[in-house]
């Protein structure tokens, strides 16, 4: 069945039983800085067409990230009245922070067309490829010019303490023992969420500034626990000298590796849309015997860190997972394969600080009963196991119906849906 992508962007956000409340991308699998403007600019061209967001309505936005600031733009261009509350100080306060992630808007998309563009090419709220840092300064300062020539508040330090619905159909959002305020739409844009930790032990975080000088030292050995997008891409920043995806892609698979790529586009078509359990199990099978030419691995050998040994820690022996981008998918899969990457199969029960080194221990996974209790020792861990979802901790009656519903529909793919004149 063609469904319509506009459709698709206000069903997918609305929450059953809460009219003009809509979720965006607090729930998403497929998650990234540009995707997430996308999600937004969708939604509210979306609700404009259905004449749902129009002039003069009151909207909040809650959570003032990549998604938060570009929907309360576009609201404010369709003339509507915005609030935007967020519960930190300021907005992007890790990302600002964070020299040493390099952030590109359309790499995840490799190799399709334009993976490569440095430019995300958004109607406002743009940005060109660089650190999280300066992303984040070029995303925030665009929104301080057009937050004060639209009239956005920008409310920071928020504590969202009452949120109902009133008999003749608004909202009333109340914060930090104030007087609730009455809304018209909702926007809940709340984010991933917080990183899941591990206790005994300080582990940085994904955004923690760690410039390559401070990850190096003799024999360095680095855990990497989570087989996700971060992991992946902590396995390839610790493990390549300087890494950057786009830099990585541009060196060792250009337009002469134009077989592999097709290659991967289709086992990439064949996971799409397959159980997760099969989608794992065509992973694993097709990316060992892919055909590479020699020139991939030669190239990754020159970029091999020779201080640092990195083990990826994975719940099951099928390690390539779905839900990561192809490009780190199939580095980490070469390095695997050359025999620079380890992996360490079952779920990292516990890790302990001791003398300035981490003991991890591992518990069985269920189809593998030699690695049951197993203990290794690093120098360094990094634990990727995902997000405490922010709705849920938030706004868990919301989240429970929310949830409820997306369980039963699937990831959608996120193209830009507006009209080329909306925006303008
Ligand atoms: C570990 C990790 C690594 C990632 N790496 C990348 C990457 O390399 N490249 C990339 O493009 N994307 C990456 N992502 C995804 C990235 O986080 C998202 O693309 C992007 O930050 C999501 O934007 P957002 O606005 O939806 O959420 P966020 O950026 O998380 O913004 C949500 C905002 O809501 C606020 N908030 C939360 N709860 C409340 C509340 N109750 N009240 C008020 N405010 C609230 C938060 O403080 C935050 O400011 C990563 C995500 C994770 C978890």
């Amino acid at each position: 069945m063609l469904i319509n992508p506009l459709d698709d962007a206000v069903r997918l956000a609305s929450v059953p039983g809460s009219p003009g409340v809509y979720i965006l991308g607090c729930l998403e699998r497929n998650l990234s800085a540009y995707l997430q403007q996308v999600r937004a600019l969708n939604l509210i061209f979306a609700l404009s067409r259905d004449n749902t967001v129009r002039p003069d309505q009151r909207v909040c936005v809650i959570g003032a990230g990549f998604a938060g600031l570009t929907a309360a733009v576009a609201a404010a261009r369709r003339g509507c009245q915005v609030t935007v509350l967020e519960q930190d100080a300021e907005p992007f306060l890790g990302l600002r922070a964070c020299t040493s992630r390099w952030l590109h808007p359309h790499i995840h998309e490799w190799p399709r067309e334009n993976s490569m563009n440095p430019s995300a090419g958004l109607p406002f709220l743009d940005w060109q490829t660089g650190t999280a840092s300066t992303v984040a300064e070029q995303v925030l300062s665009q929104f301080r010019v057009l937050a004060a020539t639209r009239g956005i508040r920008l409310v920071t330090g928020v504590r969202v303490d009452h949120f109902a619905r009133r008999a003749d159909s608004p909202w009333e959002i109340g914060w930090n023992n104030h007087a609730p305020v009455a809304f018209d739409t909702v926007i809940v844009a709340t984010g991933p969420g917080q990183e899941k930790r591990f206790e005994g032990a300080h582990i940085p975080g994904y955004w923690t500034d760690r410039p390559p000088q401070t990850l190096q030292s003799a024999s360095h050995e680095v855990l990497v626990s989570g087989n996700g997008q971060s992991g992946l891409c902590d396995v390839l920043a610790h493990t390549l000298t300087a890494y950057r995806a786009d830099r990585a892609a541009q060196a060792c698979l250009g337009p002469e590796t134009r077989a592999l790529q097709n290659n991967l586009m289709f086992i990439e078509h064949v996971v799409q849309g397959a159980s997760d359990e099969n989608a794992l199990e065509t992973l694993n099978d097709a990316y060992p015997t892919l055909e590479v030419p020699t020139g991939v691995d030669a190239w990754l050998h020159t970029q091999v860190r020779p201080d640092t040994h990195v083990t990826l820690n994975s719940p099951t022996e099928h390690w390539l997972n779905p839900h990561t981008d192809i490009l780190s998918r199939f580095l980490a899969s070469r390095l695997f394969s050359m025999g620079v990457l380890h992996i360490r199969v079952g779920r990292l029960a516990q890790v302990r600080e001791v003398a300035h080194r981490f003991h991890a221990t591992f518990q069985a996974d269920a189809n593998n009963e030699t690695v049951s209790g197993a203990t290794a020792t690093f120098d360094e861990v990094l634990i990727r196991h995902g997000c405490v979802s922010s709705l849920a901790l938030s706004f868990p009656s919301l989240f429970e119906r929310y949830a409820q519903m997306r369980r039963e529909k699937p990831d959608h793919p996120v193209i830009p849906a507006w009209s080329a004149d909306f925006y303008r």
